[in-house]
């Protein structure tokens, strides 16, 4: 958690940069990326889909665990990066690439696991991808 809070620390830009992920691979490396907020609301993109793109483009496809931290803003009272779990779109997209991907969630002290296959239940199966190996 240390790693991915020191990303989103050091890159954190209020309307632009709050949250950073960061992916870990069965070969231990880790992917991390920051979300990009855009001027018009939709053409933002989550840190967790960035992250995925840097680990696709390395070739890392067995993915383990998901961390995601919000960095709060100026006007927040609170002043800790905490984490926070996925959104439903990147639930949606992580599972399209990690299908044993493992959530970290919690607290400072009390951190755990959950499959985010629990976490979207009813995932979206559309067609697209049948003829292929959806591990690749
Ligand atoms: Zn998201």
């Amino acid at each position: 958690m240390e790693h991915t809070r020191g990303v989103i620390r050091g890159r954190y830009a209020e309307n632009r940069h709050q949250i950073a992920a960061s992916l870990l691979a069965a070969d231990g490396r880790v992917f991390s990326g920051i979300h990009l907020e855009a001027m018009v609301g939709r053409a933002s993109v989550c840190a967790e889909a960035v992250a995925l793109g840097k680990a696709r483009e390395a070739g890392a496809t067995d993915l383990r665990y998901v961390l995601s931290v919000r960095h709060p803003k100026p006007s927040e009272a609170a002043r800790e990066i905490k984490l926070v779990p996925p959104c439903g779109l990147c639930r949606e997209l992580l599972l399209d690439y990690g299908q044993d991907l493992q959530v970290v969630l919690g607290g400072e002290d009390e951190l755990r696991s959950e499959s985010l296959s629990q976490m979207l239940p009813h995932k979206y199966v559309g067609t697209k991808w049948a003829a292929v190996d959806q591990s690749r």
